[in-house]
């Protein structure tokens, strides 16, 4: 069998495409939806993925805003910031570009956004309401991987899922909207004894480590779907993932190639999350308005 292969950028501007139109909507009414983007350090991979988040709300049609801070910037002057973003009417998502320097307190920061406006969905609101039920901002990257899923028709109701990692912002996440699915899902970490054990057995894989060639042929089952998140920076300067490609994808039923798999849709659920920020905004404006 020779895997389909799983297109994110197609997907990515297929959602897109539809996105412009509900962006066009909500210009009628005088929304136009805005995204800042708070960025601390010269980290260069980090000025890169902030870049092409202030690119990608543009191609859409909405507002991004950059806020670019040296890396001894006080914590304070990040939270003052914040806190004046979360009163702003013309940006509907904040996101905080990670990892900060380590003077700043990741947990306080994250929790400094209004859950209304936390579109990365770090908030610890928004991490509770995947745990019981449904995030109005599921975290970016296991929001495309079950976008992606869906796009390509993989049933996830009943079936095995295994998750390799447990980091909060893929691994986590992505177990939770598995499970809210009704997929049997297995959380592999570095402790997990055999890792071909469990993905011998699963109809779906996502691998989210950091470890490239860690998946490979003979623990995948016949037909899976393989999900590849894991961004490597080959000494060769190649971009790989976590999954022996060439060899997995004469086996598997779906794979997702690095690049062009997982990383454009993470831009694009993004923009989706901020999109329906936006949304959730003008609407509850219109009730306000409605009951006054
Ligand atoms: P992370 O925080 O470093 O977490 C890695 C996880 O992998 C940990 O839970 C770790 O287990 C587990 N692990 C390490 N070695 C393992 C092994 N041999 N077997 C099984 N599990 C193992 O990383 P992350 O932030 O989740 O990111 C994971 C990868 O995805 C990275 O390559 C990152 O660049 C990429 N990524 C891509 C996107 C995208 O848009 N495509 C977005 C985010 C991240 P322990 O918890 O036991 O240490």
């Amino acid at each position: 069998m020779t895997a389909t292969i799983i297109d994110g950028r197609a997907v990515s501007e297929t959602m897109r495409t539809k996105m412009r139109s509900r962006v066009e909507s909500l210009g009628l009414r005088g929304v136009r939806p805005g995204l800042a983007v708070i960025l601390v350090g010269e980290d260069a991979a980090s000025q890169v993925y902030v870049r092409n988040k202030a690119k990608a709300c543009g191609d859409v049609g909405m507002h991004s805003e950059v806020f670019r801070y040296d890396q001894s910037t006080a914590e304070a002057l990040v939270l003052a910031k914040i806190a004046e973003l979360n009163n702003d009417p013309r940006i509907h998502g904040i996101l905080v570009q990670l990892p900060l320097p380590a003077h700043i307190d990741n947990k306080k920061v994250l929790e400094a956004i209004s859950p209304d406006k936390d579109v990365d969905g770090f908030h610890v609101h928004n991490v509770g309401s995947l745990v019981t039920g449904e995030s109005d901002f599921p975290p970016c990257t296991p929001h495309g991987v079950m976008a992606l899923l869906d796009h390509y028709g993989i049933p996830i109701e009943g079936c095995n899922a295994v998750v390799i990692g447990r980091s909060n912002i893929v691994g986590k996440p992505m177990a939770l909207m598995l499970l809210a699915r009704s997929a049997t899902v297995t959380i592999c970490t570095s402790k997990t004894r055999d890792l071909s054990l469990f993905t011998k057995t699963a109809d779906i894989v996502v691998a989210a480590v950091g470890k490239p060639g860690l998946v490979t042929a003979d623990m995948i089952k016949e037909g899976a779907a393989v999900i590849d998140v894991g961004m490597n920076r080959l000494p060769s300067g190649k971009l790989a993932g976590d999954v022996d490609f060439e060899n997995v994808r004469e086996k598997a039923g779906y794979i997702t190639p690095v690049p062009g798999g997982v990383g454009p849709m993470t831009i694009t659920m993004l923009l989706a999350n901020t999109l329906k920020a936006a949304e959730l905004a003008a609407e509850a404006a219109l009730q306000e308005r409605a009951s006054a």
